[in-house]
């Protein structure tokens, strides 16, 4: 669908997949006035699709929207079109377990003009791809790579929305992680190259002896739907759960010393992402001997056990389309 100031969004609707014209001067292009959202759908072991928390995607839409001085969205139209989208034919979803369709929902600014301010003019879309389960040879830790060089999202950026620019930022240290031989980015915070904040496309969580921690949302950090449940599902099982403050000195320290028992990354890609060493300053520290945890693998059993439907959902978190 499009916007503009006179008609608000208008003309909602399905197309074949293809590409879109766009006028070189759009603003997307120069500027990066554009936003987007990442969720599944997953065929349950009951023949059931779900969507996992699509309010709360459709919510961190509009406040990116917000954010970039782009126009809000319904959020009801929007979830309308996510289940038609779905739901136009159903052999697009894989039945494996682990595999999803994955939606993404985007909206750009593409007034053709050269002066940096909002564009007067929007086009929202829905593109959907299958896609197969993350893991294809077992629930593997990762290595991951601390960069002090480079920083995704500085305080008052747009680090808190899922905006295209923070990717931008990420993609150089991102190809120095992977020509080190690390899977993933660990992201200091922009102040101090001190602070935790989170890796690559996932939010990090560190299960001290005696505390699940991850780093409070300092407002250049996205707030991860996955993170929220993780805080959400640890606390119903009694485990001491906490957001704040982490230093890159005390998650070394720990893991020297034994204290620091696991360390996971979560995200709606991978759900969780175990990782076994971390790289700082020219040394490698190993965590859990490198291996995947008990609570990343219940944490995992769990959240995907309520995606595909084979375990209750307590929190409501599930959208059941058929
Ligand atoms: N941080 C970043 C930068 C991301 O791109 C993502 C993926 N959306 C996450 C964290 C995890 O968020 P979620 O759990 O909502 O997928």
């Amino acid at each position: 669908m499009e916007y503009d100031c006179r008609r608000g969004w208008h003309s909602p609707r399905i197309v074949p997949y293809g590409p879109v014209t766009l006028d070189p001067a759009a603003i997307v292009l120069h500027y990066a006035q554009t936003i987007f959202e990442g969720l599944k759908a997953y065929w349950g072991v009951d023949g059931k699709i779900r969507l996992f928390r699509p309010w709360e995607n459709l919510k961190r839409l509009n406040r990116g929207a917000d954010r970039m001085c782009m126009p809000r969205v319904d959020e009801e139209l929007v979830l309308e079109a996510i289940k038609k989208l779905v739901l136009i034919d159903q052999a697009w979803i894989p039945r494996e377990k682990g595999a999803a369709l994955y939606i993404r929902p985007f909206m750009f600014g593409d007034e053709p003009t050269l002066g940096v301010k909002p564009s007067h003019t929007y086009t929202f879309m829905i593109i959907l791809s299958p896609v197969s389960a993350y893991y294809q040879e077992g629930f593997n830790p990762v290595k991951i790579y601390v960069t002090d060089e480079f920083v995704r999202a500085a305080p008052g950026g747009t680090g808190e929305v899922k905006a295209g620019g923070n990717y931008a930022a990420s993609l150089k240290a991102a190809e120095v992680a992977k020509a080190k031989g690390y899977t993933q980015v660990l992201w200091l915070d922009a102040v101090e190259r001190r602070y935790v904040e989170e890796v690559g496309t996932m939010n990090i969580f560190f299960y001290f002896e005696d505390e699940l921690t991850t780093p409070a949302l300092s407002g250049s950090i996205l707030p991860g739907i996955t993170r929220d449940s993780v805080l959400k599902l640890a606390h119903s099982w009694g485990l001491p759960v906490s957001e704040r403050r982490i230093s890159i000195e005390e998650v070394i320290e720990g893991a020297e010393s034994g204290r620091l028992k696991e360390c996971f990354g979560t995200g709606t890609a991978a759900v969780i992402s175990p990782v076994g060493a971390l790289a700082y300053r020219g040394r490698e520290y190993v965590i859990n001997d490198g291996k995947t945890g008990p609570l990343a693998r219940r944490l995992f059993e769990e959240l995907t056990g309520i995606q595909y439907g084979e375990r209750p959902d307590p929190f409501g978190w599930t959208l059941i389309l058929t």
